[in-house]
Formats: C-alpha cells, sequence, structure tokens
C-alpha cells in the first residue's frame, strides 16, 4: 500500500535507514565512545536476528514463560451500550508481568545473553521498566543495575520491593531532582563504564539507534497476533487500531501489524490536566523537533530549550518525547495523534472494570477512553484497542484520589 508517498510494503526494510533515521527523525547523538557501544549492538541484533536458533528461543520464550500469544476480547457489554460498532481489545494485560513492557525487556535480555554480556543497566522512573528488566534477568540468570531516583524509590515502594525480590540491584540517585532525569544521567554514565561486560536495555521506541529499532521489533509479536487473531475471529480487519503513547513501543508494535493495511490509527498522549506546559505530557500535539536522550524528535522544551517538566495521572506516559518514527508517522500522516485528559481516563478505567470484568493500566485507559469517544463517531464498524497493562498496580491510587466513580 502506498501512502503519500512511501511505499508500505517495504516499509520494514526503509526505515529506520542504515544510520537510524525515519525521516529526519532519531540517528544517535551520544559520545563517540558510546556510539562504538551502540555500533556493536546494532551489528549483534542484525547477526542474531536472522538467526534461526535466536529466533526459535525467543519465540519458545513468549510461549512458555510469556503466555504468547495474549488473546483478543470482544467488549460485548460496552459495545452494546454505545450501540453501533464493535470494540475489541488485545489484551497484553495478560502478558507475563502485567504489560507488553516485557516483549522488549526479554528479547534485550536474550540478545545480551548471545553477546556474552553479564549485566544489563536500566534507569527506570514509575519502575515499570525496572520489574520488566529484572524479570528479564532473573529468567536468563544476569545481573540486573536499575538506577533509579530517591523520590521515585519513595513513592513507588510495591514495584521496588518487586525488583529486589528479582534479584536486582536498585542505585538510588540523590542529586538533582532525584528523579528520572537524573537516573538516565547515571545509568548512562554507568553504562560507558562498564559497557564490555554490561548492555544497557532502554525502556521504549526511545534512545540511540538501535533502540527505536529493536524495541519496535521486539514489539512488533503484539501487532503480527493481533492481525492474525482479529482477521481470523471476525473475517476482516478492524476500521480503526487505538493504543496509547508515552515513549511510544506498545503502540509501535501494535500499529507495525496494520500500517500496510486500511485501517485507521490513533496514537492517544495524555492531555493531563490541560493544554498548559507541565500540565501534560504531549508532545506530539504541543511540541517541537529537538535532540535529547542521544535523538532527534518532536519534544516538549522549557524556555531554554531543555527538557520541559511534564505531567500525567498515567506515570508510565509522563515523557516529554516520543519516539522518533512515531514522529515521522505523524508528519506522513499514516498515524493521527490525539489526547485524552486525566478524567477521560479516569471514566474509561471504570467503565471498562464495570462493563467487563477488566481493570486496565491508567496508561491502556487513555486508550480504551479514545476507542469509546471514536466509536460514538462512527455509524458502524469495529475499533481494536490496544491494552497495554493490567491496572493492579493502580488501583490504590485511583482509591485515593479519585474515589470510585
Ligand atoms: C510503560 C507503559 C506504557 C507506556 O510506554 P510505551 O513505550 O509508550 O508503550 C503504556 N502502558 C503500560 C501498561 C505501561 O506500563
Amino acid at each position: 500500500m502506498e501512502f503519500n508517498g512511501i511505499n508500505f510494503d517495504t516499509y520494514f526494510k526503509n526505515y529506520p535507514d542504515k544510520d537510524g533515521y525515519f525521516g529526519k527523525y532519531g540517528g544517535c547523538f551520544i559520545s563517540d565512545e558510546l556510539t562504538k557501544a551502540m555500533q556493536e549492538i546494532t551489528e549483534a541484533y542484525f547477526t542474531i536476528c536472522k538467526s534461526r536458533k535466536f529466533i526459535d528461543e525467543l519465540r519458545r520464550i513468549r510461549r512458555e514463560f510469556q503466555g504468547r500469544p495474549t488473546p483478543i476480547s470482544h467488549l460485548e457489554r460496552l459495545s452494546n451500550k454505545l450501540g453501533n460498532v464493535q470494540l475489541y481489545v488485545k489484551r497484553e494485560d495478560l502478558n507475563h508481568s502485567g504489560a507488553h513492557k516485557l516483549n522488549h525487556c526479554m528479547g534485550e535480555a536474550l540478545l545480551a545473553k548471545y553477546m556474552g554480556k553479564k549485566k544489563v543497566i536500566a534507569e527506570t522512573g514509575a519502575g515499570q521498566h525496572g520489574v520488566a528488566l529484572a524479570t528479564a534477568a532473573a529468567y536468563f540468570g544476569l545481573e540486573c543495575d536499575i538506577y533509579m531516583g530517591s523520590v521515585d524509590i519513595k513513592k513507588q515502594a510495591p514495584n521496588v520491593a518487586r525488583m529486589k525480590i528479582l534479584g536486582a540491584n536498585v542505585i538510588e540517585v540523590t542529586h538533582g531532582l532525584a528523579t528520572l532525569k537524573e537516573a538516565v544521567d547515571d545509568a548512562f554514565d554507568a553504562y560507558a563504564k562498564e559497557y564490555k561486560d554490561a548492555i544497557y536495555c532502554i525502556g521504549s521506541v526511545l534512545g540511540p539507534h538501535p533502540f527505536p529499532m529493536m524495541v519496535r521489533d521486539f514489539q512488533s509479536v503484539v501487532g503480527i497476533e493481533a492481525r492474525e487473531q482479529f482477521t481470523e475471529m471476525t473475517g476482516e480487519l478492524p476500521d480503526a487500531i487505538v493504543a496509547c503513547v508515552g515513549g511510544g513501543s506498545n503502540a509501535a508494535g501494535f500499529f507495525s501489524g496494520f500500517l500496510n493495511d486500511p485501517v485507521e490509527i490513533y496514537g492517544i498522549e495524555p492531555l493531563g490536566r490541560g493544554p498548559k506546559l507541565g500540565d501534560h505530557a504531549a508532545s506530539l500535539k504541543y511540541g517541537t523537533e529537538g535532540i535529547m536522550h542521544g535523538f532527534n524528535s518532536i519534544m516538549l522544551k522549557d524556555e531554554n530549550g531543555d527538557p520541559a517538566p511534564v505531567y500525567s495521572v498515567a506515570s508510565g506516559l509522563d515523557y516529554p518525547s516520543s519516539g522518533p518514527e512515531h514522529a515521522f508517522l505523524r508528519d506522513l500522516g499514516r498515524v493521527k495523534y490525539d489526547v485524552i485528559n486525566d478524567d477521560e481516563t479516569i471514566d474509561a478505567f471504570f467503565e471498562l472494570s464495570r462493563m467487563e470484568g477488566i481493570i486496565p493500566a491508567i496508561e491502556s485507559a487513555h486508550a480504551v477512553a479514545y476507542g469509546i469517544k471514536l466509536a460514538k463517531t462512527m455509524s458502524h464498524g469495529s475499533v481494536l484497542i490496544n491494552l497495554s497493562g493490567r491496572g493492579d498496580k493502580d488501583m490504590d491510587y485511583v482509591i485515593e484520589n479519585y474515589g470510585i466513580r
């Protein structure tokens, strides 16, 4: 299928290009020494991802450890309530450890093992990426260093406990504001010292090349499964698909299965409390082009041009940029990006729980809210939503801050 001059039959061969660019977005903007480490990872990835042994092992792990394929559920009661449109969800909440993140963490850790590395290193904000990576490290018997700001360590006690139980070293970062930004800095510094024995595992389709490509490829299992399952269930393609976008990994993997199809695609960013800078994390809607954390994309900047403070009720979505592929697909018009605010999200959180018996992650509830909104504008057809994770981690927070709706 051709769209605005891009041939989607050969899209995955051509994007990103060999230097990691999706159009003008992406690339690798880090020190020379770390660039060498990234080249080593790129070469290993291109060799390994064609190896039968690697592919078979990843398949087996997905089936026997992760519980893949995850099903698609038809939201029958919710669809009946809305009237004309059928809603479906792809159940990444049923992936082991409760979200899509394990898809790329298992891939990255398996790559580390094939490269002969002894350790995986990462930062974490809310702790979700740290938990997924600690899970993968435990499975493969790798050491795992997770850098986390002391402010976040206090806020996210259950995830800190999970990481420790799984055998990870949680390394407290105390300087500056002691949150995600400082944790990223320290994790990169540690990696620069240890890259011979360790691999840095980025938590989304972000960072320098090859991570936006590699994480998308590891997440593409979601889109491939979803397309096959949906056509088998209904005999046709969905009319529209929806996913939430923080860094953009669950969306990138899910969308990849449908980019070459006549399907409307929607990526949903968090509008938080509103459109004022600092009140949201909707970088693709309100941001401008810039370089941060080693890649060129669309980002939210403060008055000095540095990454702006961001906010969302969903801690997994509050990042001041999005992956370079999303910036590219936005400019191209192949994917439409829109926003959902905190209040609409909490409504959808309760609606899906009450109507279907599925408690979604607050991140995923953004996509559910948009799917419901979209269905109300359609006279017929179907909408498939990626339910990126389950809401167990969010229940206390929702009850404390919003009560029962
Ligand atoms: C981390 C997280 C997200 C956001 O990450 P993406 O890279 O944008 O997918 C979304 N949903 C859940 C459940 C998460 O844990």
